[in-house]
C-alpha cells in the first residue's frame, strides 16, 4: 500500500471504513492549505476504491486494477487538473469529465473523477460540474482538493462532503520531516514557520533550497532591526524575491501578534499591537497587489514597508522555536 504521512492515517482509516460500509459520499471536497498532503490522500483513496482486493490501510497495489493505476492507464479513473500553461481548469476539461462519467465502468464497477484544483474554475465550469454532483449516477466517486471553500459556489458546496486538512501538530510534522529529509532542527523550525506548518511544503520549500534563503532574510531582517543596514540597500537587496520577502515578514510580524496576545503582556519595549496589526494590513495589501502583479516596482514596495519598520519583530517574535 502507499504510505500516508501518519498525519492522515486517521481521516484514512475512516475514509476507508465508510467504504468498506457503503457510507463513502459521492462528493468529497478535501480542504486545505497547501503542502497538507491533500493530492497524497486523493490519491490513495482513488486507489482504495478501485482496488479489486482493497485492505483497511488501502489498496493491495498487486490487483489489476492498482497495476493499472500505477501505470496510469486506468480506464476509470479521470484525473482533472490546471493545465501546464494555464491558470484556470476550462469548461472543456468538465465536460469531457461528465460524458466519460456518463459511460459505464470498464473495470472494477467504480469510476473516480479526482480534480485537483477545485476553486480554480469559472462560473462556466462550475455549472457544468454541478450537473453531475446532481447525478453522479451509481459507484461514482468524485474527489476534490481546494485551499479556499470561499472561492467555491454554495451550490457546489452543498452537494459535497467536506474533509477539512489542518496542520498537524509541530512535534509530528518535524519528526516527520527529520525522518524524510535529515535537516537540521534550526531548519526544520524555520521551514515549517514559513510554510504555517504545512510539512509538504516544508519538504518542498527545502527541495528548492529556500532554507539558506529563509536564514538570510532572519539575518538581514536582524541587521535591519539594530540599525546596522540602510532600509533602503535591503530593499535593493530583496528586490527579485519581493513575493518570499513579504509573506516572510507577514508571518513574523503574525507571530509576533500571537504571542503578545496569548502571553497576555507587553515585554518592555515591545510594539504596541494597534502597530502591529497596521503593519499587518499594509504587508496583506502589498501581498495583495504582488499576486495581481499591479505593483510595477517591487523595490519601491519594499522600502515603503522597510523604512518605518519597527525593531524588535525578529528579536521578540520568538521565531526559533
Ligand atoms: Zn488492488
Amino acid at each position: 500500500m502507499t504510505r500516508l504521512p501518519p498525519w492522515l492515517q486517521a481521516t484514512a482509516l475512516q475514509s476507508s471504513a465508510q467504504f468498506r460500509e457503503g457510507r463513502l459520499p459521492h462528493a468529497l471536497i478535501l480542504l486545505g492549505q497547501r503542502g497538507l498532503g491533500k493530492a497524497a490522500f486523493a490519491d490513495w483513496l482513488a486507489r482504495l476504491v478501485l482496488c479489486r482486493a482493497p485492505e483497511p490501510e488501502g489498496a493491495c497495489g498487486t490487483c489489476k486494477s492498482c497495476l493499472l493505476l500505477a501505470a496510469d492507464s486506468h480506464p476509470d479513473y479521470y484525473p482533472v487538473a490546471v493545465p501546464a500553461d494555464k491558470t484556470m481548469i476550462s469548461v472543456e476539461q468538465i465536460r469531457s469529465l461528465i460524458s466519460e462519467l456518463q459511460e459505464s465502468a470498464h473495470q472494477s464497477g467504480w469510476r473516480v473523477a479526482s480534480i485537483s484544483d477545485l476553486h480554480a474554475m469559472n462560473t462556466n465550469a462550475f455549472n457544468a460540474l454541478l450537473k453531475t454532483l446532481e447525478e453522479p449516477g451509481s459507484n461514482t466517486l468524485i474527489l476534490m482538493q481546494a485551499t479556499q471553500l470561499s472561492r467555491i459556489p454554495a451550490t457546489i458546496r452543498s452537494r459535497c462532503q467536506l474533509l477539512k486538512f489542518s496542520p498537524p501538530p509541530l512535534e509530528t510534522a518535524r519528526d516527520w520531516l527529520q525522518q524524510e529529509t535529515g535537516a537540521d532542527p534550526e531548519s526544520l523550525a524555520r521551514l515549517l514557520t514559513a510554510t504555517e506548518g504545512a510539512p509538504l511544503a516544508a519538504a518542498d520549500w527545502l527541495a528548492a533550497g529556500k532554507d539558506q534563503q529563509l536564514a538570510e532574510f532572519e539575518t538581514q531582517l536582524q541587521a535591519l532591526e539594530a540599525g546596522a543596514v540602510s532600509p533602503l540597500a535591503l530593499a535593493a537587496d530583496w528586490k527579485e524575491q519581493t513575493e518570499d520577502v513579504v509573506h516572510w515578514l507577514s508571518l513574523q510580524v503574525s507571530r509576533t501578534i500571537r504571542r503578545q496576545m496569548t502571553e497576555g503582556h507587553e515585554e518592555a519595549g515591545a510594539v504596541p499591537l494597534p502597530r502591529l496589526f497596521a503593519l499587518s494590513e499594509q504587508l496583506l495589501e502589498a501581498r495583495r497587489l504582488l499576486q495581481r502583479r499591479a505593483n510595477a516596482n517591487p523595490q519601491s514596495l519594499l522600502e515603503s514597508l522597510l523604512i518605518p519598520w519597527p525593531s524588535k519583530i525578529v528579536k521578540s517574535a520568538g521565531n526559533r522555536q
